[in-house]
């Protein structure tokens, strides 16, 4: 949600843009750039903040810079308040190289910051479920004969719970935030997703496109017959108990989604399938504090799965599932930890050219590659998994 400040303090700016329309406008013939700021402005005062950011866009890409320059306050406030926060960063940047006014540069300086300390709060994952109320759960809980569709920006969702494809489209929107700005260091996502909200298992089996026998939720990345691609997402409302299952909304969503957005992101390339499940468990709402249990677990036994062996693995079976999923997180977990953003970012474009993750790694570290290289990176996280289980174990 927009803050008040952020709608108050650019009306002063704003204001002035305005003031110098309307008297350029009386003195000589209107001209089309005023005529566009005028419309712009009038858009953002009316809340219709899409189209301000669209019509002042294309006055500053085609005018010089006199009207340039407030065209990118406008572009700018439009998008802080549609909660774009990087791209108003941008568009307040561009204000900056053409403003030479020490307080408007001060005052856009500080709304710089206060997008990216925006961004860096609306990237914390939220367990949403744990926020609602008894009351609140139990009309989640409720199966309507009609559905329901909500839309935002990037997700259509259709369910047969109203309150619920309002919640459904609100979180998608801030776990695809934090898939793509924070996990997946800065992939864009300019496309649409359908999430489908089948009310039980039964109806989610029989409807999704892809729904394995065990899970709640699927995702799949299809072509329609008209050869589009279609992005979609199925999930089903209640538990086994006919209650809202909250673990949908934490977990099965965003996990399913980040497995959505990879498998866009790396198309053919053979991502391995522990990093692939890792980053997806990293996507949900809160650590699965079971999984960093079991994963130091495993390295002190037999049932270890190394490194070598767990990056290899292409599919896994019901004996090792479980701890497969702890040591994917585990590994997953670290090399985010350890590697900067533009690092992680790095590693993953170097899979997605073919590179395997060791490789990958040293490539995107810039260090010459090693062949002891894996040994030493399987002794570090090994050594990080345990440390994890000895710190758990003492809170407990
Ligand atoms: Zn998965």
């Amino acid at each position: 949600m927009a803050n008040k400040s952020i709608i108050l303090l650019p009306m002063l700016l704003l204001v002035s843009v305005a003031v110098m329309c309307l008297s350029e406008g009386a003195i000589v013939s209107e001209s089309s750039s005023d005529e566009g700021i005028q419309r712009a402005l009038s858009s953002l005062a009316a809340g219709r903040y899409k189209e301000a950011e669209r019509i002042a866009s294309r006055v500053a890409a085609s005018t010089g810079e006199d009207a340039a320059w407030r065209s990118w306050l406008i572009v700018a406030t439009a998008r802080h308040r549609l909660e774009k926060y990087p791209q108003a960063a941008e568009a307040y940047k561009q204000f900056l190289s053409l403003c030479r006014n020490p307080s408007e540069r001060a005052y856009v300086m500080e709304q710089i910051n206060r997008c990216r300390l925006a961004r860096d709060k609306s990237a914390r994952p939220v367990v949403v479920s744990e926020l609602l109320s008894a009351k609140q759960r139990a009309k989640l809980s409720t199966v309507d004969n009609r559905k329901f569709t909500e839309s935002s920006e990037h997700f259509v969702v259709r369910s047969h719970n109203s309150e619920l494809a309002k919640l459904i489209v609100k979180q998608a929107e801030i776990a695809l935030r934090r898939i793509c700005r924070v996990i997946l260091a800065g992939q864009d996502y300019p496309h649409s997703v359908s999430i489908y909200v089948w009310p039980n298992v039964a109806q989610y089996r029989k409807h999704a496109v892809s729904a394995p026998e065990w899970s709640g939720g699927g995702f799949s990345l299809r072509y329609d017959k008209n050869g589009q691609l279609v992005r979609r997402i199925d999930l089903t409302q209640l538990g086994k108990d006919g209650l809202f299952d909250t673990n949908m909304l934490d977990r099965i969503l965003p996990h399913e989604m980040c497995h959505l957005v990879l498998a866009e992101f790396f198309g053919d390339a053979p991502c391995p399938l522990a990093l692939n499940e890792g980053l997806a468990m990293m996507a949900e709402a809160s650590v699965d504090n079971s999984r960093v249990l079991l994963a130091g677990t495993a390295m002190l036994g037999d049932s270890k799965i190394p490194l070598r062996k767990l990056l290899m693995t292409e599919r896994c079976n019901a004996e090792n599932a479980a701890v497969f999923y702890a040591e994917s997180f585990s590994l997953t977990a670290y090399l985010h930890k350890r590697m900067t953003p533009g690092q992680f970012r790095e590693m993953l474009t170097h899979i997605k050219t073919g590179c395997p993750l060791e490789e990958a790694i040293q490539r995107a570290l810039y260090v010459p590659i090693d062949e002891t290289f894996g040994k030493r990176l399987s002794t570090a996280w090994e050594a990080e998994a345990l440390r994890q289980w000895q710190f758990l174990n003492a809170l407990n």
